[in-house]
């Protein structure tokens, strides 16, 4: 797999998260817009504006949260947490604030980790009103007595939740979807690297012609799937598969987090596709805690939609000053990359047929079906996959069944399969 030419490169990958690594994003307000901007460079995403107060099920989109500046500034006079040298240092969706105080009153109001004492910790306070500065807490401890003074130019106001939608219509209706969060600053695992491989993998999806229809979302996390699954209700039937995608740039193995259903052809399709790879991974199965999984397999929506990622959920590095663009690489998120694409290009193989011929075999010499593969070096394999269709192509079996059960690829029986709708054998249900 490694090697083709054929779609952006991991280096390419690589150099568009250098490039939205500094822009401070959150849930809603100009950093999300400004990096769906940056992708519309190269797909044609539609950007997305939902306003204010918008009831989307349970939830209410918030207001729009905007900051110029922060910082705080040391007895001395000295800046000595500023938001513009590392955006973490600021309490995502901190109020607005300007003042002087003690220490003590400021300790109240700093976030920071013993146990990992040289990073700082990323923190957010979407629904609760709050203002906040994370730090290292080596750096914490070395804060002298005195008044400090503290700016915070932030604004939470009526406005807008941002996301990016782009839908590749392909011969049929039936989506297959792939979404990503897009609410972290300056993190890179979680969450650039899901951006910059399902913007690889759009390009790809453009470049090609698709038997599915493809939507990609690039949405805030939780409130951004929620809102798109309740303004798009009638639309999440056409929902046959999906994927969440996520922290795809570190070496961790491949992990795959089922869906909910647990044994939809999806499921069984990212299971097949990770044992035909050349990369070691781990199953696990649906638990309702992670990523935005968590709204499409709700009860009520149900999605057959998993969780592809290299590490974990709570990783070391995970929401910390360490998950930053030297523990990605351009080399990681190319295998990402070419597992997830290896996906898609099996959910297209993935048909169902029946054989037009069911009452004993079809006599195979005289349609030149032994021609057809005669002389070739792999002809005993291509037999036995005809006969295989043949014979499993009763309406029930999906070619990843019959994958599954014969021990041939998949890219083998779906070429035979071509074959013989070619010589009237057979036809597509
Ligand atoms: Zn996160």
């Amino acid at each position: 797999m490694a090697g083709t030419i054929d779609h952006v490169t991991g280096e390419q990958m690589y150099k568009l998260a250098e490039r939205l690594f500094p822009i401070c994003r959150s849930i809603t307000g100009e950093g999300v817009r400004q990096t769906l901007q940056i992708l519309q460079e190269d797909i044609p995403l539609e950007i997305r504006e939902i306003p204010t107060g918008t009831p989307v099920f349970d939830w209410t989109i918030p207001r729009e949260w905007n900051v110029k500046d922060a910082w705080v500034k040391d007895p001395s006079g000295q800046k000595i947490i500023d938001f513009k040298k590392n955006n973490l240092h600021l309490l995502n969706y901190s109020i607005p604030y300007r003042g002087k105080m003690a220490l003590a009153q400021l300790k109240d109001h700093l976030y920071y980790m013993p146990e990992k004492p040289d990073l700082i910790p990323y923190r957010t306070s979407y629904y609760t009103e709050k203002w906040g500065f994370c730090l290292a807490y080596d750096q914490f401890k070395t804060l002298p007595e005195g008044a400090y003074e503290v700016l915070i130019d932030s604004s939470l106001s009526d406005g807008h939740l941002t996301y990016g939608e782009l839908h590749i219509p392909g011969d049929l209706e039936e989506e297959f979807l792939l979404t990503t969060h897009i609410c972290h600053p300056s993190l890179a695992n979680d969450n650039l690297s899901g951006i910059v491989v399902l913007q690889a993998l759009a390009k790809y999806l453009l470049s090609i012609k698709n038997r599915y229809s493809y939507r990609i979302l690039f949405i805030p996390g939780t409130i951004g799937s929620i809102t798109w699954l309740a303004l798009n209700e009638g639309k999440i039937s056409r929902i046959k598969g999906g994927l969440v995608a996520s922290l795809l740039g570190d070496r961790a193995q491949f992990h795959f987090k089922r869906s909910r259903i647990g044994d939809s052809d999806l499921d069984r399709l990212v299971e097949y596709v990770l044992t035909n790879s050349e990369y070691p991974y781990t199953v696990m199965d649906f638990i309702p805690y992670g990523y935005d999984e968590r709204q499409f397999c709700s009860p009520g929506i149900n999605l057959p939609m998993g969780n592809l990622t290299r590490s974990t959920f709570g990783y070391p590095e995970y929401h910390t000053s360490a998950d930053n663009l030297q523990f990605i690489s351009a080399n990681e998120l190319e295998k990402s990359y070419l597992i997830y694409r290896a996906v898609v290009r099996h959910w297209e193989m993935n048909r169902k047929f029946v054989n037009l011929i069911p009452k004993g075999e079809p006599q195979l010499g005289k349609r030149g079906l032994y021609e057809a593969i005669g002389g070739k070096s792999d002809s005993h394999t291509i037999q036995m996959a005809i006969l295989w269709v043949l014979n499993l192509s009763d309406g029930h079996h999906s070619m990843l069944d019959i994958a599954i059960r014969s021990g041939i690829s998949m890219a083998q029986l779906h070429q035979v399969s071509e074959l013989l709708i070619s010589k009237s054998l057979l036809s597509e249900i």
